[in-house]
């Protein structure tokens, strides 16, 4: 921090980013590079910070530092604010540190006044422009300093145009501008209560606060939340002394990108209107010219222009987003940034760029953005059916995709319609296991509770089906047969359409476009590898979800959660019969049932990872999740199970649990039942022995993973189970199988104890879904319910079951890492938790020295990708 709060243009350069915001550094650099920029001034982010420290002040030194810029500004132009013959007029911008397009407001024209516009129109000789600007300038003003809002002056405008009988803006006189004027600043009285403020001064500290207070809308913090854009940062605010396009018709105004963002092919992209200002080009009122058409326009403009496009790409060598207003024939930049792109374009631009000499492989891989890959791998909504649409709902984006179906209610209709070649989505309060089939028969998942960790979320992104889950605002009629949202009743002859990468919901049908990988994405990933130190595992749960992983690099499993083959309709009767059982023989009889079923899935999971590691977890959840629920399901498995109703009724009251995931389930299964570890434990060593014979030439070593481990001692007891059977197995099959006993980091006693838990276990894999939930004490099912409450409080910036907290959960893993590695030097570090597919969040395991993440399958690809970028980042 220094007490300087404001900088010249010509004080600046790129470099200063953080102090200057973006569009600050840039337009100091285009400065400093000799292009035609409007000078002007930029007011630091650090500045919005002491705003926000002065409770929302801006403080008398910082006022006073202004005013010295304001003074040296009207020295450079030679203008003055609030001077009739020459009245300084400037546009006052935001610019944070990393662009956030469309968050934040603009206002131009500002030092208008009522003598101001007179005299301008006198002096331009040009009236029509000195009110078109003022009533811009008073438009902008209300909406943005005062938040009057845009639709009453938007009808006004309608009326005038109606009352003149004219179509465009452009039609209107002069006189009909100023009297627009007048109206609006009566509007603009009715609406705040006071006379709209002609002191260009009090103009502009009104501006800058409305900046500052922008940082902090409810878009721009959701912005940020979606974009890993921490609050602490602040917004910096550009004051740039005002060129015209509006003067007439050698005036004009545009957008150009150096290369086409939505594809990524090169030459100039762009469009322009003569004759407009600012927002004209995007506004839609007109339809905009193509910059080509520039050419014809003006060609000495277009030439020039066309140059400065190429100095700017080559100078930051990346795509660049520039605005630029042509004022009586003369060009001035008003922006260049690097510029958003799809993930298409992302990956094209960037190999033309090595291609063509401009950036390393290195700098390609460090410039994509890993969470647009999901663009490519999952389906996405047709661009203009989607800007049609408007959302009736918002969810948490809790699987990536666009999905569109009829509504289904239950699993068994989902399963049964999808099968018929029916787009279904299913919407429920919440899924639980038993959901499994019918979430794989539908095109997208919907559910009313649950967070970004809720089975339906999990399941979901396992599976690479779109999910929006946590929506709390749907209603379920009381049959099941309907909800209501926004006021709509939907049942199951409705369409509804899914978001899963922003968790809107729309209530129509909206066409989908298949996912589409082309070759540039292969380049990338090919270099990405080259630089990444941490491997990259999948959890997967199926040979088919396994060899989904293997098409996506993943370079072995970090989590097969075993639980969910239990509910295969030919198995899950064989479960249901081992937790019924009173005594340990019936037990055993019925994990002799399950026992080639669970074997013959890990030797198809062995099968599809060719020979890279494996880590199985033994059960995990409690058991009163494989019950049925239903009565007519009760009924049906008493018939089978040959006990009455009423008994299995009591069984599954006694396994009923105040809080289950803190209760029977984890390791505390096979402390209580070690013949399910035994059994589980028989079933991966026996398929593993059956792989490695049927394939020589890999090394098949299975890693058994004990979860919920919080004391050493029960990890011994567990482990014990697992060694003295696989021991027996290994010595009887005549093969020398190696395999490893490992823990899940999932408890916080675990994490500060882990030098003794190293001593049972040859590896950790962090669950940080659990460790979330246990280190925060609330659960990863319920905490969607009350965190946009924390978040519009500004206590959390995140949900930490999506990204994770290094402050707190993170200094646990830190800790364990450190103890672990004291006990067991060369102790294998993991995470499984979902945040290991989570970009900000693989950073945090390369910092602290983990050896891999594993992720579902469809986020391989991003966390090799987000690996590669923070190996490089550490290097
Ligand atoms: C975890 O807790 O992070 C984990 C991977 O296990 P699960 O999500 O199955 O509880
Ligand atoms: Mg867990």
């Amino acid at each position: 921090m220094t007490d300087k709060y404001v900088y010249e243009f010509s004080e600046g350069d790129a470099s200063m980013k953080n102090l200057l915001g973006g569009k600050g550094a840039n337009l100091a650099e285009m400065t400093g590079l000799g292009m035609p920029v409007p000078q002007g001034f930029t007011i630091t982010t650090e500045a919005c910070t002491q705003y926000y420290a002065d409770g929302e002040q801006i403080n008398d030194a910082i006022k006073a530092e202004i005013l010295t810029y304001v003074g040296k500004l009207e020295e450079m132009t030679g203008k003055k604010f609030g001077d009739l013959d020459n009245p300084l007029l400037v546009s006052v911008r935001s610019g944070a540190r990393a662009s956030m397009p469309g968050m934040m407001d603009t206002i131009l024209n500002l030092g208008m006044n009522d003598e101001v516009a007179a005299r301008f129109a006198e002096k331009t000789n040009n009236p029509r422009f000195a009110y078109d600007s003022y009533r811009r300038f008073i438009q902008m003003y209300s909406d943005v300093v005062m938040e009057v809002g845009k639709s009453y002056f938007e009808k006004l405008i309608d009326e005038m145009k109606e009352s003149r009988g004219v179509k465009l803006d452009t039609e209107l006189t002069a006189d009909d501008l100023k009297e627009l004027a007048e109206k609006f600043k009566a509007q603009y009285a009715e609406k705040v209560g006071s006379d709209f403020p002609s002191d260009p001064v009090e103009q502009l500290f009104g501006a800058i606060k409305a900046v500052f207070r922008s940082w902090d809308n409810p878009r721009a913090v959701y912005y940020r939340r979606m974009n890993d854009i921490p609050g602490s940062w602040g917004t910096a605010v550009n004051v740039q002394s005002m060129v015209f396009g509006n003067t007439g018709d050698t005036s004009g105004t545009g957008v150009a990108f150096s290369r086409n963002p939505a594809t990524g092919e090169s030459g100039l992209f762009g469009e322009f209107l003569m004759n407009a200002q600012g927002e004209d080009v995007v506004a839609g009122i007109r339809t905009p010219e193509t910059i080509d058409q520039l050419k014809d326009e003006n060609p000495a403009v277009y030439a020039q222009f066309a140059d400065i496009v190429s100095r700017l790409e080559n100078h930051y060598a990346d795509m660049q987003d520039m605005e630029f207003t042509i004022e009586d024939g003369k060009l001035f930049m008003l922006q260049t940034r690097n510029g958003k792109r799809t993930a298409a374009a992302a990956f094209k631009i960037a190999c033309d760029l090595v291609d063509e000499g401009k950036i390393t492989p290195e700098k390609a891989v460090a410039m994509i953005d890993p969470k647009q890959i999901d663009a490519l791998l999952h389906p996405q909504f047709d661009t203009a059916e989607l800007k049609a649409a408007t959302p009736i709902g918002k969810g948490l984006p809790a699987s990536p995709g666009a999905a569109c179906g009829k509504v289904s209610f239950t699993a068994e209709d989902a399963a049964a319609r999808g099968r018929n070649g029916e787009p279904v989505i299913l919407v429920r309060l919440e899924t639980t296991p038993e959901d499994i089939e019918g979430m794989h028969h539908s095109q997208g998942i919907l559910t009313a509770r649950g967070g970004m960790t809720s089975h339906a979320a999990v399941v979901a992104r396992g599976m690479g089906t779109c999910c929006v889950s946590g929506l709390g605002d749907i209603a379920f009629a009381a049959d099941g047969k309907s909800f209501t949202l926004a006021g709509q009743t939907f049942s199951e002859s409705d369409w509804i359409s899914l978001d899963g990468s922003t968790g809107n919901v729309y209530g129509q049908q909206i066409a989908t476009v298949p996912a589409e990988i082309g070759g540039y994405f292969g380049r990338i990933m090919e270099w990405a590898d080259q630089y990444r130190t941490m491997k990259v595992r999948t959890n997967a749960d199926t040979p088919a979800d396994a060899r989904q992983a293997r098409e996506f690099g993943a370079e072995g499993i970090g989590l097969c959660r075993t639980e969910h083959m239990f509910f295969e309709p030919d198995r899950i009767a064989a479960i249901r019969e081992m937790i019924v059982s009173k005594t340990v023989e019936q037990r055993e009889v019925a994990l002799a049932k399950l026992l080639p079923m669970q074997r013959g899935d890990f030797e198809g999971i062995y099968e599809a990872m060719e020979g890279y590691p494996v880590t199985v977890r033994l059960l995990d959840p409690p058991l009163h999740e494989f019950l049925p629920t239903d009565s007519d399901d009760i009924v049906a498995l008493a018939a089978d199970m040959n006990i009455s109703v009423d008994e299995l009724k009591n069984v599954i009251a006694s396994l009923h649990e105040f809080n289950p995931m803190m209760g029977h389930r984890g390791c505390r299964l096979d402390v209580t039942y070690p013949e399910i570890g035994a059994m589980q434990t028989r079933a991966i060593i026996e398929a593993a022995i059956n792989v490695q014979k049927a394939h020589p030439e890999w090394t098949i070593v299975p890693e058994i993973m004990i979860p919920l481990v919080g004391e050493v001692k029960e990890l011994a007891f567990v482990k014990n189970i697992v060694t003295s059977t696989a021991d027996a197995i290994i010595a009887d099959s005549g093969i020398a199988l190696e395999y490893k006993v490992g823990t899940m980091i999932e408890i916080p006693r675990a994490a500060i104890t882990a030098d003794e838990i190293a001593k049972e276990a040859e590896f950790f894999s962090f669950g940080t879904n659990d460790l979330t939930q246990m280190t925060f004490g609330f659960s990863r099912d319920d905490a969607g319910k009350f965190l946009d409450a924390y978040y519009d409080k500004k206590i959390y910036e995140n949900d930490p079951f999506a990204r994770l907290d290094t402050e707190g959960v993170g200094k646990l893993v830190k800790t364990a890492v450190e103890l672990g590695t004291q006990t067991r030097p060369d102790i294998k570090l993991g995470i499984c938790g979902e945040h290991g597919g989570d970009p900000s969040s693989i950073e945090f395991c390369q910092k602290v020295g983990l050896n891999y993440v594993s992720c579902s399958p469809f986020r391989v690809p991003i966390a090799r990708l987000a690996a590669a970028q923070s190996a490089l980042n550490n290097k």
